[in-house]
């Protein structure tokens, strides 16, 4: 997971992008949508998607009070559990959204050694690791040994989080009574899935893995046409 390469940065060019950062910010703030909300938050989507910088949360539209993002390497429920059920039982977000893609670090860091990363990390990896230990005897996983192997098991590990967000009998009934619907996406950063780079596919809804069926499935709208999976 260490990158050996690392490009150097210039401080001052570094701190320049951050204040013009700021500034947009500040001076794009929807104050008046702000206003109207009673300055509180309301945010539509629950999001569960992996730390790496490549998947920025704006994949999915805009942000401000609208997207109340959980993110941890590998996107694992277990790791922020307490985060994302805020999003659904306090927030009420009526779509949850979890989100993998190809060549992800924490799946490849999770299939390797990893005892002699610092406690913190191993913690986290053990995580994974059990996601993909279980994905691999539920779902029948081939053992492809290409250079789609990290990208099957990516997906498959957005299956196991759909799966324990499910098994939460309190999220499960929200679902039961749509007021939920959990889509579990891949982002296809290398055009593994060969329609382009960084193309979104739907890989699962509520628990349902059948791209067949996500075609048609009335509910998702759009999305139906990005059902599309390697696994
Ligand atoms: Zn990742």
């Amino acid at each position: 997971m260490v990158n050996s390469s690392l490009p150097k940065i210039d401080r001052d060019v570094l701190m320049q992008g951050i204040v013009e950062g700021i500034t947009k910010f500040e001076s794009e703030f929807p104050l008046e949508n702000f206003r109207k909300g009673d300055y509180k938050q309301h945010p539509i989507i629950t999001l569960l998607t992996c730390s790496d910088s490549r998947m920025p949360v704006n994949v999915f539209g805009s942000i401000f009070n609208r997207i109340f993002s959980v993110e941890n390497i590998g996107n694992q429920f277990r790791s922020s559990e307490g985060s994302v059920l805020y999003g659904l039982l306090h927030l009420h977000t009526p779509l949850m959204i979890v989100a993998g893609h190809t060549d992800c670090g924490a799946i490849a860091a999770a299939e390797s050694n990893f005892v002699n990363e610092p406690m913190g990390i191993r913690n986290e990896l053990s995580i994974v690791k059990d996601s993909l230990d279980t994905a691999r005897r539920l779902y029948n996983v081939s053992n492809d040994e290409s250079d789609l192997k990290y990208t099957l098991m990516s997906e498959v590990n957005v299956d196991m989080q759909v799966n324990y967000l499910l098994a939460n009998p309190e999220v499960s009934e929200l679902v039961k009574d749509k007021e939920l619907l959990i889509i579990g996406v891949m982002v296809d950063l290398h055009n593994h899935y060969g329609e382009g780079y960084g193309r979104t596919y739907t890989i699962n809804i509520n628990g349902e893995r059948d791209t067949g069926k996500l075609k048609y499935d009335k509910e998702l709208g759009l999305m139906a046409e990005r059902a599309k999976r390697l696994s």
